[in-house]
């Protein structure tokens, strides 16, 4: 099955929202009033009940000039997600579109998967069960996997009125991206399509009207090393010398010795920078 891109060219963005809108409509996600944040950006970030955020960024170009640049922001859906390596639990996993989603019955909110994905975009919340006890569940975007499953897009796509986004093949949407690149070229002399190869491309790729990190991006996002020797490795040596649910409790401590913000924070293996 080839794998299914969703294609975001910013410089069409008007920053009218609707994405944000429609995406918490088909997800049936609640509302969250926020501050002012002294911007017309809502969230600061993704949250679990916010799976996209329109930034509003100010932005002086290379004449001096003051741009309002904009950017829907959301899961990436990385090709080697390292979401998906650091999740003890297998709670994360690829579907045949290439969307990256999470098993909520298996998710044990131990934070691993927030804590080391490189653009910050998967957040927990909290619960709590009929007995008063607490207990989380990670969240993001799943690119409307339940949509295309009925050969629908994405709602955000659909809602989408200036023609930013598309959803298609993969190489067609890299090819499109390409072909925009050249068109945009003379006005946005800094303009990229960003699809990181440190995270072995990603299932949405952008046309970012400037580099990534004036969107708060990381220029060179990484899966930490640790994670893949872990998951590609290690991991499946370890189920067959000495058994999957043996291996479960194994992962369990791994991830908590290896893939804690702890461990995170002093290597920076990562991403440069976070959302
Ligand atoms: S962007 Fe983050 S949450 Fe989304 S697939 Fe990549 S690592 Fe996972
Ligand atoms: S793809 Fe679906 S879940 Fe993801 S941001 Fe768009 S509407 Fe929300
Ligand atoms: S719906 Fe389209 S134009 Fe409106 S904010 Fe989202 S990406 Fe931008």
């Amino acid at each position: 099955m080839s794998k299914l891109v969703k294609y975001v060219d910013v410089t069409k963005c008007d920053g009218c929202r609707a994405c944000m809108v429609a995406c918490k409509n088909w997800n049936d996600l609640p509302a969250e009033p926020t501050e002012f944040l002294g911007s017309v950006q809502s969230h600061v970030k993704t949250t679990a009940d916010t799976w996209n955020v329109l930034q509003y960024i100010e932005h002086e170009n290379g004449k001096g000039d003051l741009e309002y640049l904009f950017r829907h922001s959301s899961c990436f859906h990385c090709t080697d997600a390292a979401c998906e390596k650091v999740c003890p639990e297998s709670a994360i996993s690829y579907t045949k579109y290439g969307t990256v989603v999470i098993d909520q019955d298996k998710c044990v909110g131990c934070g691993y998967c927030t804590e080391n994905c490189p653009f910050d975009v998967v957040s927990l919340k909290e619960y709590k069960d009929k007995n008063g006890k607490e207990y989380r569940k990670a969240h993001k975007c799943t690119m409307c996997t339940d949509r295309i499953e009925e050969g629908l897009q994405p709602a955000c796509i659909t809602t989408c009125h200036t023609g930013t986004m598309d959803f298609g093949d993969r190489d067609a949407m890299i090819k499109k991206a390409e072909q925009r690149l050249k068109e945009i070229k003379d006005r946005y002399p800094n303009a990229m399509v960003y699809n990181p190869q440190g995270v072995g491309g990603t299932q949405s790729v952008y046309v970012l009207a400037e580099r990534p990190s004036v969107y708060g991006l990381p220029e060179n996002p990484k899966v930490p090393t640790s994670a893949v020797l872990w998951k590609d490795y290690a991991q499946p040596i370890g189920k067959a010398m000495i058994g999957a649910t043996t291996m479960a409790v194994v992962g369990a401590f791994v991830a908590n010795k290896f893939f804690s913000k702890k461990f995170n924070d002093e290597t920076q293996d990562g991403g440069d920078s976070h959302e």
